[in-house]
């Protein structure tokens, strides 16, 4: 279950230029750009142009080419950051238990070292 699309969130500010954001690529389905508390060497948000709160919404809602778009973006935005050799981690929190703080979907991408193993 999701929240309905709420406008005012920082991330559609972003999509909008309202405020501005340290932008590493855009297309016509994603915009990435890094993250404002980096909790990494290399730590880049991806995000879907659409309006979709999470990944919930977005799986649920959005076309093959809004989706297949964003996934293609989220391995090209990793490869131009030169992360596809050494490896990174991709992180989507959704929902409350997931702690998922901006309500436009958005996929972490983390890299430049290593990182523990997953736990839940
Ligand atoms: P979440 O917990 O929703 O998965 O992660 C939200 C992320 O957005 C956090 O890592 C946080 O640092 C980042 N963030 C929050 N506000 C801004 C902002 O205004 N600009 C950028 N670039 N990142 C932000």
């Amino acid at each position: 279950a999701s929240l309905p699309y709420d406008d005012a969130n920082i991330f559609a500010r972003i999509l909008r230029g309202e405020i501005p954001a340290k932008k590493v690529y855009e297309d016509a389905y994603a915009l990435a750009f890094h993250d404002i508390a980096p909790q990494a060497p290399v730590h880049l948000l991806v995000i879907p142009k659409g309006r979709y709160v999470s990944w919930d919404d977005f799986s649920a809602k959005a076309s093959d080419a809004e989706i297949g778009g964003f996934v293609r973006a989220v391995g090209q935005v990793a490869r131009e950051a030169g992360l596809a050799g050494d490896g990174y981690r991709l992180l989507a929190n959704m929902g409350e238990h997931g702690h998922q703080e901006v309500p436009h979907l958005h996929v972490h991408i983390f890299g430049g070292r290593q990182f523990l193993a997953m736990l839940p």
